[in-house]
């Protein structure tokens, strides 16, 4: 039997970046373009996977429509995108409405850092429905964008209902991540076998640094759940399924130069680790290690 794969379940987007010497004062146009890339970002574990980009993964996404010349041009990038990194797309919800989702992306080249704009359309997401025509027995790790939570629970719930019946090797590993301050998907905390809190929502919550947000946060997830918080350049904290609060330093480059898909670049190396049987402290090590290499280097060419 071929060797079981992770899944993620998310959004693509087309990123359109412009890498720029020094970032733009408001309403002038003097700003000059070093670069004007086109990307694929994928909002998976958040913005998952630009998560798939570095391992070989499945991903269920939502595209667009195919109807217009424009949204079948940014499509057939993404999906071509995704096939050159062995990403399989066999399970990609294709939507007959809706547009590509687009962001728009400022990259400081003199300190890497990104500023983003998301137009997040009218796509539908990826539903419950859609999902009971995945295999479960592919996969060892499904991994959820949090965006429609309360399909999302029920897809979970489907994955739970499924490992119950399981012998314990066969069972599907399952992780979340709540990477958006919005109300909704705080009910993705109470599931999964991991859940990735991003700093954007810790700060929302008045956590002020990864291990306090952890220890905050671990009432409102399962017993037995490890939930991670990566932090920029203070690196990522975790508390392990008995609580135990591990820690791994921040990897950072000679030089930062696109700090853009750093989350999604770390999200992806910790699930690649789990998913490989290591231990926590090795996974968040592992997660810095790749997510560092990602900011010295444009894009994600060469980081694994
Ligand atoms: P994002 O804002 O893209 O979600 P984070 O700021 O949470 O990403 O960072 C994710 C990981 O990327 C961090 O845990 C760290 O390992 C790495 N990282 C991000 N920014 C830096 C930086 N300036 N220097 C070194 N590592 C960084």
């Amino acid at each position: 039997m071929a060797e079981r794969r992770v899944l993620c379940v998310g959004l693509v987007c087309l990123d359109i970046i412009s890498v720029v010497d020094a970032y733009p004062a408001e309403d002038t146009d003097t700003s000059f373009v070093l670069e004007d890339l086109r990307r694929r970002g994928v909002q998976l574990p958040h913005r998952v996977v630009h998560a798939g980009c570095a391992f070989p993964t499945s991903v269920v996404i939502s595209s667009a429509s195919r109807g217009t010349r424009t949204i079948l041009h940014s499509n057939s990038f993404i999906v071509s995108d995704l096939r050159r990194r062995g990403v399989d797309t066999g399970h990609v919800a294709w939507q007959s409405i809706g547009d590509t989702p687009c962001a728009c992306c400022i990259v400081n080249a003199a300190n890497g850092s990104r500023t983003i704009t998301l137009y997040d359309t009218n796509l539908p997401d990826v539903t419950a429905q859609d999902f009971e025509q995945v295999d479960l027995s592919q996969y060892k790790w499904i991994h959820w964008e949090g965006r429609n939570a309360a399909e999302q629970v029920k897809m979970i719930q489907r994955v739970e209902e499924h490992n119950r019946g399981c012998a314990p090797h066969q069972r599907i590993a399952t992780s979340v991540e709540v990477e958006k301050p919005r109300e909704e998907l705080y009910q993705l905390l109470g599931y999964g076998d991991v859940v990735f809190v991003s700093k954007d929502v810790a700060k929302v919550f008045g956590f002020q640094s990864a291990p306090e947000a952890v220890r905050g946060l671990s009432s409102r997830v399962r017993p037995g759940t490890t939930l991670i918080c990566a932090w920029a350049e203070q690196g990522a904290d975790a508390l392990g399924p008995a609580g135990e609060l591990v820690h791994a330093d921040a990897v950072p480059p000679a030089r930062i130069v696109d700090t853009l898909g750093a989350g999604d670049t770390f999200n992806a190396a910790v699930i690649f680790a789990l998913s490989a049987g290591r231990g926590l402290q090795e996974a968040l090590a592992f997660g810095c290690e790749v997510a560092g290499r990602k900011c010295g280097v444009p894009g994600y060419d060469g980081i694994v």
